[in-house]
């Protein structure tokens, strides 16, 4: 490991100073990406700013129709949560999905977004459900914050406060995960809105994206037959060592056919 600054900050405004202060600094969550990160020198910052001290951005909240979960909340606290499970099943079983005991219980949900890596299985419920990001300066739509692989719509020392969500009618997850790691291979999220049906899928291309096609079939008959006859072109999805661009293309049918089927 090379030198630098470590600073744990213990409020936003604490936060703020010490990246502005700071020649390169980066935040860190629960360190489960940015530690390996640093130790291969993929990035070399001249601060670490620990947002462990923050107490404002932990904790899960249920106001009528929306869950807010904040930022360092944890995915074992959100797939264990009474709350989220009551009021969205399926969130707090995708959480119980992730990884393994170790990195739910350091990993967190503004660490996983802010990260998104195009194998992440949030970036599916947040673009599932139609969250919403709040920031330190603003809120961004979950359709407009996921911009690329590892690239989010995040400006240079913004950081990611909570995550809003609104309960659907119902919903569900499927993921195909990679055996060793717990990533998805695949991932399908399926939500019946107020505002219609949503499919977003994970895994499967450089970052989340909904299929309008399976959406609008759903929109007139919500059953996993209405998307029989639908397919997501390989052209643009990933392949890699793990699955072909073909084998994702056919596991986007089968996981949304399976999540649609849980939930009627
Ligand atoms: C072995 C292993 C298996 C895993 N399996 C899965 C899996 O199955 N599914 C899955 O979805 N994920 C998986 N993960 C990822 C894991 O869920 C973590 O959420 C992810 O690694 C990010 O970690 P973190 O929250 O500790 O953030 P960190 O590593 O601390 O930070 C990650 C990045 O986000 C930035 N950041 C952190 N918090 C904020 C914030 N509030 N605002 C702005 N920027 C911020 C940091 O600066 C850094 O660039 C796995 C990780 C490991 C190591």
């Amino acid at each position: 490991m090379y030198a630098f600054e470590y600073k744990k900050a213990f409020s936003l405004e604490d936060a703020k100073s010490a990246f502005d202060s700071a020649d390169d600094g980066t935040f860190m969550a629960g360190g489960m990406t940015l530690i390996p990160t640093l130790k291969q020198r993929l990035a070399m910052p001249s601060d670490v700013i620990d947002l462990g001290g923050i107490e404002d951005l932990r904790g899960i909240f249920v106001d009528g129709d929306t869950v807010s979960i904040g930022a360092m909340t944890c995915h074992a606290e959100v797939a264990a949560s009474t709350d989220v499970k009551n009021a969205i099943p399926a969130l707090a079983y995708l959480a119980s999905l992730i990884g393994d005991p170790q990195v739910r219980n350091r990993g967190t949900i503004g660490g996983s977004i802010a990260n998104n890596d195009p194998a992440a299985d949030y970036p599916g419920a947040l673009v599932g459900l139609g969250a919403t990001v709040h920031t330190t300066t603003r809120e961004i739509s979950a359709d407009d914050f996921f911009t690329g692989m590892f690239e989010t719509a995040l400006e240079d020392g913004e950081l990611v406060t909570k995550v809003t969500f609104p309960v659907p009618e119902v919903a569900s997850y499927r993921k195909f995960p990679n055996p060793a790691s717990r990533y998805a291979v695949v991932g399908a999220f399926v939500a019946k809105t107020k505002d219609g049906v949503r499919v977003a899928i994970t895994g499967a291309g450089p970052t989340v994206f909904r299929v309008p096609e399976m959406e609008a079939a759903l929109n007139t008959s919500f059953t996993p037959g209405a998307i029989a006859d639908i397919s997501v072109p390989a052209d643009d999805l990933n392949s890699d060592l793990h699955a072909t661009a073909e084998y994702r293309a056919h596991l986007i049918s089968v996981m949304a056919k399976r999540a649609i089927a849980d939930c009627v």
